[in-house]
């Protein structure tokens, strides 16, 4: 389940910073290799932090499992993706530059945030083992 940041509340409360930790099944339709999909949800470690004007930042790591046929030799295989997601949310109204994430009533859905770092880290194919990563132009 992925959770809402209730901005509002936590000011309420000065927990202006604090960490979010929780998983959630990733859309199948973000992915692009052929007759690969995901073997496990994804697991998001975030930590977040409520500015002065507002903002928030959030920022941590998601990682999941790919699992499918190797894109070079088809061989069955499973890899293990993970990386950095860093977002940067600003209220409605309150202007934004463009790569900003808006929120509304003082609540930030994370669902365009998640979605978007997942399909960040994706990779461009999925290979089985060293011998299928190696680059063409290294083989002689
Ligand atoms: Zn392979």
């Amino acid at each position: 389940m992925v959770p809402k940041l209730d901005v509002r509340r936590a000011n309420a409360e000065k927990k202006y910073a604090g960490d979010l930790s929780f998983s959630f099944e990733a859309e199948a339709d973000l992915l692009e290799i052929p007759l690969v999909s995901f073997s496990s949800p994804v697991q998001a470690q975030l930590h977040y932090e409520i500015l002065e004007d507002d903002s928030v930042e959030i920022s941590g790591t998601l990682s999941f499992r790919l699992k499918g046929a190797c894109s070079r030799c088809l061989k069955e295989t499973e890899s293990e993706i993970s990386g950095e997601a860093e977002g940067y949310f600003v209220p409605d109204g309150s202007g934004s530059d463009g790569s900003d994430y808006s929120y509304q009533n003082g609540v930030i859905e994370l669902g365009e945030f998640l979605r978007d770092s997942v399909a960040f880290l994706l990779p461009a194919r999925l290979v089985c083992s060293e011998t299928c990563v190696a680059p063409p132009y290294k083989e002689d």
